[in-house]
């Protein structure tokens, strides 16, 4: 028979596989048990919302088995088994698997051990095998293929002979040499010492014969060999057990193999609740956000299990959007098996539970952003954009949910602020909490209206993230403390007794700032004068709902169709020389003094960030002044 080529990312991962000098070969047996435990849920589950007669869950078990003089180890459930369809489009090719497309995003120099790291499946086998069978039989089927392969070039898929349904994983060992001892797969309590390390919690009673020897019967000195089948694992499921009995490593291995991250988890949060629904959850905060976190790809939920059994490898309707990084499971007592996915979402317990790991969730983040503030900024680093787009999504309605998990970078803090840390330092007659945007820390802390207010020992948020000046325009406030912008009129301080004297002083200049708004047109909507700036001569401040950043932001979106604008307003510093100048070119060259308006203009749009309009013009502009 022909042989067949593996798909070719598939053909990529196997001589990856077997040509890796890995040190932790033994986790193959992991990746077949979990397979076959896999294959068994999937028929359960069908046992049981189809109701097909003759299957009890007492009857599903997988078993180990070693053959020393073949040099097999055989890996057999009785689970729902293959068609050969299934065995082609399955063990052809290893696409879906998500390990490669990992292995892309990553740079060819980090040395990121993906074998080890994530559950590579059924092709681990080929670690240690010289040649692998798979006898597979599909539930209620009659007939049996076997699919075999000697590595990567290729397999075949023939007819074949099986009792009951299930599949039998045999692998051939390689030779033993020097360096490497491949019959150590045959060893009896090796092979039971790596089920209890890495498949204890199966479900399913994984049995093995192991020889024992005991008294011979009406014997008091002759031992005699006996083979008997034992269960080596506890069955009992991690999240299953008391928090007491379990270690941090628990927690982490199980976390990176059931999830594939090869980071452990920044927290873990085991909860079991009793009383009017019933359920384990085991959550995790991953530390990293996954490469697609921030893209359409990426999918939210939590493995749904009814009493034991995983009836959803991701059920989206229990996490809000906000808390979407978060990974884990639950497994509820009050869930019916056969529940259909429509269903599910309109279900009253599962909304209960929803809405009880929300508030789970917020306040272990609290209690790391007060315990373990080092942490929480890591976290933050990852996943503070999912939370500020959570304060702005669906018109606010998370925002009291999430406005305490929020950091930024501010005037006085070194690396973020709690927006509760911030009122707990304002000044006594501070009335608002002051906010300023831009690209980054270090251009904000110059913006002449942010010097202003920093000079005065008033703290300032830098907001740096498109969406939080958005998230906070949602909030309007903070423990009834309004936000408001650096570049608001009213700032709401103690003035100096200025204003009066600026009111006076725009009024007798009334007619030159009107030459200066008609020369600039419907760009501003109005020029005066400001007691605002310290040293800068001009500034562009905005007036009401949209200001400056969210004008760059919403213009900059890809399917913005109508340009917005912002109402922006030139100001002129009353102690700058340069208010002279322009009173006098008032007096005597209205020429000149359009052209001084365009520069000044120009200047504090880029002060402000914003590229010139025509930057040919503002050159030309300024050399004419110059020469
Ligand atoms: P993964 O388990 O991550 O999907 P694998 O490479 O381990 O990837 O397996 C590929 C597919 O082959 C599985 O998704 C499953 O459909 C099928 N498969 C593997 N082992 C078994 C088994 N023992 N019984 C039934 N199907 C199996």
């Amino acid at each position: 028979m022909a042989k067949k080529e593996f798909k070719a990312e598939s053909k990529r991962l196997l001589e990856l596989m077997i040509h890796s000098i890995y040190t932790h070969r033994e986790i193959f047996l992991r990746e077949l048990i979990s397979n076959a435990s896999d294959a068994i849920d999937k028929l359960y589950y069908r046992a049981l919302s189809e109701n097909l007669n003759g299957l009890s869950r007492e009857d599903f078990f997988i078993r180990v088995e070693a053959d020393k003089e073949k040099r097999t180890l055989t890996v057999s459930d009785n689970g729902c088994g293959m068609s050969k369809e299934e065995l082609e489009n399955n063990l052809g090719v290893i696409a879906q698997s998500g390990s490669l497309a990992f292995k892309k995003e990553q740079e060819p120099s980090e040395d990121i051990d993906i074998i080890g790291q994530f559950g590579v499946g059924f092709y681990s086998a080929f670690m240690v095998a010289k040649e692998v069978s798979v006898i597979t039989k599909p539930f209620g089927s009659e007939e049996a293929y076997l699919w075999r392969s000697e590595g990567s070039d290729g397999y075949i898929i023939e007819e074949t002979k099986k009792e009951g349904n299930g599949t039998d994983i045999i692998i051939t060992l390689k030779d033993d040499t020097e360096e490497e001892q491949y019959s150590e797969f045959l060893d009896s309590y090796r092979l039971q010492d790596l089920i209890k390390k890495y498949s204890d919690y199966i479900r399913y009673p994984i049995r093995m014969d192991v020889e024992k020897s005991r008294l011979k019967e009406g014997s008091e000195n002759e031992y005699e060999t006996v083979t008997e089948t034992v269960t080596v694992n506890s069955m009992v499921p991690l999240w299953r057990k008391n928090r007491s009995e379990l270690t941090e490593e628990d927690y982490n291995r199980f976390y990176r193999e059931k999830f594939y991250d090869f980071e452990a988890p920044l927290r873990v949060i085991h909860s079991s609740t009793e009383g009017t629904s019933t359920y384990q959850a085991l959550l995790f905060i991953p530390a990293k956000a996954p490469y697609d976190f921030y893209t359409r790809e990426y999918e939210k939920g939590l493995q749904l299990y009814a009493s034991g059994v995983l009836i959803m490898e991701k059920c989206p309707d229990l996490l809000p959007d906000c808390f979407s990084f978060v990974r884990g499971l639950v497994d509820s007592e009050d869930l019916s098996l056969n529940i259909s996915r429509e269903m599910l979402q309109h279900d009253r317990q599962l909304r209960l539970i929803r809405s009880r790991l929300e508030k789970k969730i917020k306040s272990e983040l609290l209690s790391m952003l007060k315990n373990d503030r080092e942490k929480y900024e890591t976290f933050f680093k990852a996943f503070g954009l999912q939370l500020k787009y959570g304060v702005y999504a669906d018109f606010g309605a998370n925002k009291e949910l999430l406005s305490d998990l929020l950091l930024f970078p501010s005037s006085k803090a070194e690396t973020y602020t709690s927006l509760d840390e911030y009122v707990e330092r304002m000044k006594e007659d501070q009335k608002y909490i002051y906010y300023a945007s831009g690209d980054n820390r270090e251009r904000i802390s110059h913006l002449p209206q942010t010097e202003r207010l920093t000079d005065a020992g008033y703290e300032v948020l830098y907001l740096t993230d498109d969406v939080d000046e958005f998230a906070l325009k949602m909030m309007q406030n903070y423990k009834e403390k309004e936000f408001k912008s650096v570049s608001d009129k009213d700032l709401g301080i103690e003035d100096t007794g200025e204003t009066e004297e600026i009111q006076k002083e725009n009024e007798e200049n009334k007619e030159l700032f009107r030459m200066m708004k008609e020369t600039l047109g419907d760009r501003v909507s109005e020029v005066r004068l400001t007691s605002r700036l310290k040293t800068h001569p001009v500034c562009i401040t905005s007036e009401g709902g949209l200001s400056i950043e969210m004008e760059k932001v919403l213009n900059a979106m890809p399917n913005a169709q109508q340009k917005v604008s912002a109402k922006k307003i030139l100001e002129i510093n009353r102690d700058h020389k340069i208010f002279e100048k322009l009173k006098d070119l008032f007096a005597h060259d209205s020429e000149k003094l359009k052209e001084y308006t365009e520069l000044l203009y120009t200047e504090a749009l880029l002060i402000e960030g914003i590229q010139p309009e025509d930057p040919v013009d503002f050159v030309e502009k300024l050399c004419n002044i110059m020469a």
